[in-house]
C-alpha cells in the first residue's frame, strides 16, 4: 500500500495530541519532532522537511489553535493543509492544445514505467472520450516497439511505429501529420530512456521537442526511488524544462518521500499516479486526497469515482428494486462481490476509509477467503442460488464437497447469509418509512 509507513508514523504522532484537551507549546515541538522524523525517514528531501516543519510550527503555536476547543485536531489539520500545499494544492490537469493534436512528450529513465505509464494515460483519455495515438519513437530498447503495439491492441488504441531505423525525430514528425490526417486528438510519443541521464539522450529529446513542440513533456519517475526520483526529476527539468510528472509504482511505495518532495524541489507538479501494473491503474494526482490518506483521514471521494468506474450501474439499480421487495438471492450477493473486486485489492480498499489504515495492521483482509465464500455460491444450481430454503443437508454436503470446503464452512456462510439478508429487510423498511413520513410531513 502507498505510504504505509509514512501513514503510521504520522498517526502515531497525533494520537498523543489527540487524546489532550489542552496543549502547549511544548507538546506541540514535541508532535512537531516526531513529524520531522517521520519525514526524513520517508526519504522526503532535507531541506523541504526543514520548510514544513517551520510552516507548520508558526501556525501550530498561535492563537487560533492553543484556544480552540481542540487543538490536536487543529493541529492536524493545519499539517492535512500544509501537506496538501506541498503536494501542489490543486490538481494539474493534462493539457489540452487550442488546435488538437495535443501533444505529449513521455520522457525518463529505463524501468521507470515510461512505456506502460504511455498505454495508461492513453486508456485514461479514451475514458474522457479523447482519442489519442501512441507513438513508439523508444528505437534502442530492443523490446519497447513492441511493448507498445501490444498496449495498443489490449485498448484498441492505433500505435504509430516506423521500426527501429528512423531517427525519432522523423517518427516524431510523422506521427503527428498521421495524428492530424486521421483526426486522432493526442499524440503520446514515447521517447528513449537510459539506464542514467547523459547528454546525448538530452540532445535527442531536445531535438524531438524542437520538431514535436508538445504541450506537455511528462518526466516518469519511480517513486519506489525516493530521492532519487526527485534528483532525476531536477536534472531533467533543468535541461527540457518539463511540464509535469507522472509518479508510478506507489502501490509498492510506503515511504512516500518522491510524492512529497518532487513539488517542492522541481517547481512541478506530479499530474499522474500510478499504482499497479494494470492499464487502468492510472489516476489524475489529487494532492488534498493523498494527504488525507496520509494522515488516515480516509479518501472517499477516490473510492466514489471508483466505484463509479467499476460499478454496472444498470445491474445496481435492478439490485436495489429488488432488494426493496425483500429479495437477496446467491446470486445478487455473487454480483456484488465481483462488483467490490473490480475495485481493486481489498486492502487498497479499506486504505481509502477513514481510520482504516490504523486498523488494517491487524485486520489482515483475508482475499482467500473471500474466494472460498465465491466457490460455495457457485457449486450451488440455479434453483438453490434462487431458493436458500432448498438447502438441506444433502444439498450442503454436496456443495461442501463441489466447493472443496466443509459442511461446517457451508452452513457458517448459509447462516451470514440469512442474517444478512434479514439486516436488508430492516434496513429497507426502515428507508420506506422514512420515506414516507417525509411525503406526510
Ligand atoms: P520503461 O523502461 O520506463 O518504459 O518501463 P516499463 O514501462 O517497461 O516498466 C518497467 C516495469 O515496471 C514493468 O514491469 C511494469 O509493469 C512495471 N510498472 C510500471 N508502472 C508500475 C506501477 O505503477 N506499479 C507497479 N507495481 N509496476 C509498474
Amino acid at each position: 500500500m502507498a505510504f504505509e509507513s509514512l501513514a503510521s508514523r504520522l498517526q502515531g504522532a497525533f494520537d498523543k495530541l489527540r487524546g489532550r484537551g489542552k496543549i502547549d507549546e511544548t507538546a506541540v515541538n514535541e508532535a512537531m519532532r516526531e513529524v520531522r522524523l517521520a519525514l526524513l525517514e520517508a526519504d522526503v528531501n532535507f531541506k523541504v522537511v526543514k520548510e514544513f516543519i517551520a510552516r507548520v510550527k508558526e501556525r501550530a503555536v498561535g492563537q487560533e489553535v492553543l484556544k480552540s476547543l481542540t487543538p490536536g485536531q487543529m493541529v492536524i489539520k493545519i499539517v492535512n493543509e500544509e501537506l496538501t500545499a506541498l503536494m501542489g494544492g490543486d490538481v494539474a490537469k493534462i493539457a489540452v492544445a487550442n488546435r488538437p493534436p495535443t501533444v505529449v512528450m513521455m520522457v525518463g529513465l529505463q524501468g521507470a514505467g515510461k512505456t506502460t505509464s504511455t498505454g495508461k494515460l492513453a486508456k485514461h483519455l479514451q475514458k474522457q472520450n479523447r482519442k489519442p495515438l501512441l507513438v513508439a519513437a523508444d528505437i534502442y530498447r530492443p523490446a519497447a516497439i513492441k511493448q507498445l503495439q501490444v498496449l495498443g491492441e489490449q485498448i484498441k488504441a492505433p500505435v504509430f511505429s516506423l521500426g527501429d531505423q528512423v531517427s525519432p525525430v522523423e517518427i516524431a514528425r510523422q506521427a503527428i501529420e498521421h495524428a492530424k490526417e486521421n483526426h486522432l486528438d493526442y499524440v503520446l510519443i514515447d521517447t528513449a530512456g537510459r539506464l542514467h541521464i547523459d547528454e546525448a539522450l538530452m540532445e535527442e529529446l531536445r531535438q524531438v521537442r524542437e520538431v514535436a513542440k508538445p504541450d506537455e513533456i511528462l518526466l516518469v519517475v519511480d517513486a519506489m526511488t525516493g530521492q532519487d526520483a526527485v534528483n532525476v526529476a531536477e536534472s531533467f527539468n533543468q535541461q527540457l524544462e518539463l511540464t509535469g510528472v507522472v509518479l508510478t509504482k506507489l502501490d509498492g511505495d510506503t515511504r512516500g518521500g518522491a510524492a512529497l518532495s518532487v513539488k517542492a524541489v522541481t517547481g512541478k507538479p506530479i499530474k499522474f499516479a500510478a499504482m499497479g501494473e494494470k492499464l487502468d491503474a492510472l489516476e489524475p494526482f489529487h494532492p488534498d486526497r493523498m494527504a488525507s490518506r496520509i494522515l488516515g483521514m480516509g479518501d472517499v471521494l477516490s473510492l466514489i469515482e471508483k466505484a463509479q468506474e467499476a460499478v454496472d450501474t444498470e445491474k445496481a439499480k435492478q439490485m436495489e428494486r429488488q432488494m426493496r421487495q425483500g429479495e437477496f438471492t446467491f446470486d445478487m450477493f455473487l454480483d456484488s462481490m465481483q462488483q467490490m473486486r473490480n475495485l481493486g485489492p481489498l486492502e487498497d480498499i479499506l486504505g481509502m476509509l477513514p481510520g482504516m489504515n490504523k486498523l488494517k495492521g491487524n485486520m489482515k483482509v483475508d482475499e482467500k477467503q473471500i474466494g472460498r465464500v465465491e466457490a460455495i455460491v457457485k457449486s450451488m444450481t440455479k434453483a438453490e442460488r434462487a431458493n436458500p430454503d432448498l438447502l438441506n443437508a444433502s444439498r450442503r454436503k454436496r456443495i461442501a464437497a463441489g466447493s472443496g470446503t466443509s459442511i461446517q464452512e457451508v452452513n457458517r456462510f448459509i447462516k451470514q447469509f440469512e442474517d444478512m439478508k434479514k439486516m436488508m429487510k430492516q434496513f429497507t423498511g426502515m428507508t420506506d418509512k422514512i420515506k414516507k413520513k417525509q411525503k406526510k410531513g
